[in-house]
């Protein structure tokens, strides 16, 4: 594992306080932007950069998000200690260690095996880790661990996947970027078997989230 300095120990405070001034409000959430250190999720080459309020590629075809992108959902998940929570997305896995940090018990779905396999070796070494990491088509949902507390997506959907209501625990929040080429942060509460309260916030760009069998990178 590469290693954490007090130097970038310092630019995480700086991009905290970037993403309060921006806006963000809970203590919990600019805490988890102040340790979890996001240079170790990307490319070595990337490090110098990893603390800018920046999406980077990391491998197939796919980005990790913008740290204020990670923070301003991970903000509206209202997530407490204990909350199972599901995320669509593993990517890079730095959301989910966020979530982790947080201290939610975290399953999380990735559909690009190359991603995933990456996802998996990293989390063996990390504090901060899911529970689990699933390599499968998240628009499906993880139904074997399901009601969920709390579910976030982390790539842009056409349109809401039914299987992700059906999964969300009654009080539970949905967080998902609604949307082709941009997508508007929505968030789904779930209020009895079939009611939900919704809410729609700013624009977003977020990779596309693609069904079984779209764009696989082999
Ligand atoms: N949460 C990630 C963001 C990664 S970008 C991070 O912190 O780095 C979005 C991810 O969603 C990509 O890795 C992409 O492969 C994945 N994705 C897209 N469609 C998906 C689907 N149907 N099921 C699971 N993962 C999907």
């Amino acid at each position: 594992m590469r290693n954490d300095s007090l130097r970038h120990k310092g630019l995480r405070n700086q991009l905290a306080q970037q993403l309060s001034e921006r806006g963000i409000q809970s203590a919990h959430v600019l805490e988890a932007i102040r340790v979890i250190p996001r240079h170790l999720f990307l490319d070595k080459t990337l490090e110098a950069h990893a603390y800018e309020d920046r999406a980077f590629p990391i491998g197939a075809e796919q980005t990790i998000s913008h740290p204020y992108t990670v923070a301003f959902q991970t903000e509206l998940l209202e997530v407490r200690s204990g909350m199972k929570v599901l995320e669509i997305g593993t990517g890079s896995g730095y959301q989910s260690a966020v979530l982790s940090f947080l201290g939610a018990e975290v399953f999380t779905v990735e559909r690009q095996l190359e991603l995933f396999r990456k996802a998996e070796v990293f989390f063996r070494t990390f504090q901060w880790k899911p529970k689990l990491i699933h390599y499968s088509d998240g628009c499906k949902g993880l139904s074997k661990y399901a009601p969920y507390d709390r579910i976030v997506v982390t790539a842009g959907a056409k349109e809401i996947p039914n299987a992700l209501l059906a999964q969300l625990s009654i009080g539970g929040i949905l967080v998902i970027p609604v949307g082709e080429n941009q997508q508007k942060m929505t968030v789904l509460e779930r209020k009895g078997a079939k009611e939900f309260h919704k809410t729609t916030y700013g624009d977003f760009q977020f990779v596309p989230l693609l069904n079984s069998t779209e764009g696989l990178v082999r």
